[in-house]
Parts: structure tokens; C-alpha cells; sequence
């Protein structure tokens, strides 16, 4: 499977832009922030939360990094506006992280202050483990200054995850937990699948101990009941916890949390750097290639996978 995967990977250049466009047209909701808005008030109706992610990993510049600060901020007024039910995700390097982290933490800073100010809530990513501890250390720096509207992700693939949850434990952080999208090696990262769903059952299990807001972020059907468990032996309510899936992913699966009583957030990226946004991903891991090659010619075929 991992060479196919490759060998999808391998082709992608030569696939037209257009094709890449349609395909991604399901993964990311468009090139404007109106066409995120829309896709958040369509999952709203159906019971959907979102989280709204700005594309600009690709920032080389400061003017770039501010520009993407200001977009936040027509994000927050604009989910105010619209009453949509929707934070934002940001990604410290598109705020500047690689140009300088003073840089970096003003943008974030403006972003969150902004969204205390219209009571919205700012979760920030987790990138490629060269920015692990920058990331940590960034929102512990905003969380002592006193801002509580700020969470952050952690990612089961690394092997520091757990220890990082209980160095943050005083600040009992508002946590996504995920796999980890990026490609790690073995020295930082476990390797085999049944690792990081292990790693990701413990994390979860000790961020809900601790009495953190968990949101627990995956399509895997094991660690969905896996977590579905760990809140229902806390006896949690609905309102303290909350699932979390990607836009157009496992959408069956999605609908049927949400009409089990589950809180379903979903991650809508919008943003002019798509097509960059959605080559680096693909070449970044190619397993995501083979998932969305075989969700695609699943859905030519009827009866598969919602078609
Ligand atoms: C809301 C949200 C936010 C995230 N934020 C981050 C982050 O900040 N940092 C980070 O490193 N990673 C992030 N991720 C990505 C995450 O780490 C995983 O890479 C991704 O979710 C796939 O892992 P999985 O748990 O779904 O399990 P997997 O075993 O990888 O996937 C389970 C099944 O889901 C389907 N699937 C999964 N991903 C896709 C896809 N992209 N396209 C089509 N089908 C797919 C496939 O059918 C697959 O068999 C986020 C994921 C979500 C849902």
C-alpha cells in the first residue's frame, strides 16, 4: 500500500490543475473566506461546529505573515456577523513563526486578543516537530499573560506527547488530540500504527484526568469508540468534550456522531494557497494520497463510501 501511495504521489505533478482543483474542491472549502462561511453555515445546519483555518503555510515574508493576522480578524468579525458557529485554527508558521518568534508571537497575540474581544476561541496547530517546543512555548506564554481563549494540539505519532501533557498540567489546556499528519522519524515519532493508536488512547485518557476540554480529533473508527468510552466512564456531558473530523472526510461516520448526541466540530481551511496547501500535504504523507485516491474512485462506485 505505502508504494502506491507513493507512486499516486509520484504522478501528481502531471495531474492538471483543474483535476486537483475538483478533487480538493471536497477538502477545502474555497479561495475566500465567503466561501468558507458558506460551507460553515451548511454544517451548522446540520449540527455541525467548524473551526476556520486561513491557508499560508507557504509565508515567506512579514507583510505576508501580517496579512494572514489581518485575515483572522475579518474571519472573527465575519463569524460574529453571520452568527456562525465557528472558531478558528491558525498555524504559527503562517503568523511568522519561521521569520522570528517575537514576530510571531505579536501576530498570535493580536489574533487571540481579537478574539477575546467577540468571545471567540483560537486553537492553535500543531506543525512538523521542528516547531514543537516554539508552539508550546508560545501558548504558555499567552496563557500566562492571562488570555484562556487559546488551545492548543498535541499529536499521538510523537513520542514526547505524554510528557508534554503533564508538563503543561497547571495550565489544564484546552487540547485537540490527533495522530499527526507529518512524517516523523523514529527517533521523535512511533512508527507503527498500533503505537500511535495506543499513544493516542493514553494521551486521551490522561488529558481527561487531568480535566481538560478534549477535543478528539479523528476518522478512525477504533479510537472514535475508543473515545466514546473514556468520556462515558467520566460520565462527561456532551458540552465537555467534542469530536472533531476534516472537511469532507468520513462524512457518514460524522453525521452519525452527531445524531448519537456528540458535539462535531469539523476543520474548514480556506485560502488562495490552496493548490500549494494541497500538493505539500500529499507529498508530505503519502498515505493521505492513498486515502484520497481510493475515497475518490469510491465514490464512482455506487454504494461505496456514501456514493
Ligand atoms: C480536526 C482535525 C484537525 C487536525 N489538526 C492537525 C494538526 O494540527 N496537526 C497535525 O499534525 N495533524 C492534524 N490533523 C490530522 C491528523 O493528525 C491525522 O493525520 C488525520 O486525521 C488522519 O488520522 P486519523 O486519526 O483520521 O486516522 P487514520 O488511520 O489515518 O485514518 C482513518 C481513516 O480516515 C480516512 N481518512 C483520514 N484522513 C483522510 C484524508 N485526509 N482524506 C481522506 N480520508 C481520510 C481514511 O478512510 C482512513 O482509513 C487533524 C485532523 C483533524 C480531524
Amino acid at each position: 500500500m505505502a508504494l502506491l501511495d507513493r507512486a499516486i504521489v509520484n504522478v501528481l505533478p502531471a495531474v492538471p490543475k483543474g483535476v486537483v482543483r475538483r478533487i480538493s474542491s471536497r477538502y477545502i472549502a474555497g479561495t475566500e473566506l465567503a466561501d468558507a462561511c458558506r460551507v460553515v453555515s451548511q454544517l451548522n445546519e446540520t449540527g455541525k461546529m467548524a473551526t476556520i483555518d486561513v491557508l499560508g503555510e507557504e509565508i515567506t515574508s512579514v507583510d505576508e505573515a501580517m496579512a494572514i493576522m489581518r485575515e483572522y480578524r475579518y474571519v472573527f468579525e465575519t463569524i460574529e456577523r453571520e452568527d456562525l458557529d465557528s472558531n478558528v485554527s491558525v498555524k504559527l508558521t503562517a503568523l511568522g513563526l519561521k521569520l522570528g518568534y517575537g514576530l510571531c508571537r505579536r501576530n498570535l497575540e493580536n489574533v487571540v486578543n481579537h478574539a477575546e474581544e467577540v468571545g471567540n476561541f483560537v486553537r492553535i496547530d500543531m506543525e512538523d516537530s521542528s516547531t514543537t517546543d516554539d508552539t508550546l512555548r508560545l501558548y504558555r506564554d499567552l496563557r500566562e499573560e492571562g488570555l484562556d481563549n487559546v488551545g492548543i494540539v498535541l499529536q499521538a505519532r510523537l513520542r514526547r506527547t505524554l510528557d508534554d501533557i503533564e508538563s503543561l498540567a497547571d495550565l489544564t489546556p484546552n487540547v485537540r488530540i490527533c495522530k499527526g499528519i507529518y512524517v516523523e522519524p523514529p527517533e521523535v515519532a512511533f512508527q507503527e500504527f498500533d503505537e500511535v493508536r495506543e499513544n493516542y488512547v493514553a494521551a486521551l485518557e490522561e488529558l481527561l484526568e487531568g480535566g481538560s476540554y478534549v477535543g478528539i480529533a479523528t476518522h478512525d473508527e477504533w479510537l472514535i469508540t475508543e473515545g466514546k468510552r473514556a468520556v462515558d466512564e467520566r460520565g462527561l456531558e456532551p458540552e465537555q468534550y467534542e469530536f472533531q473530523m476534516l472537511l469532507g472526510v468520513r462524512r457518514r461516520l460524522a453525521s452519525s456522531l452527531v445524531d448519537e448526541g456528540h458535539r462535531l466540530r469539523i476543520y474548514v481551511p480556506y485560502g488562495k494557497h490552496w493548490y500549494a496547501y494541497s500538493m505539500r500535504r500529499l507529498q508530505e504523507n503519502p498515505k493521505i494520497a492513498g486515502y484520497i485516491a481510493a475515497d475518490t474512485f469510491g465514490r464512482l462506485i455506487p454504494g461505496r463510501n456514501g456514493a
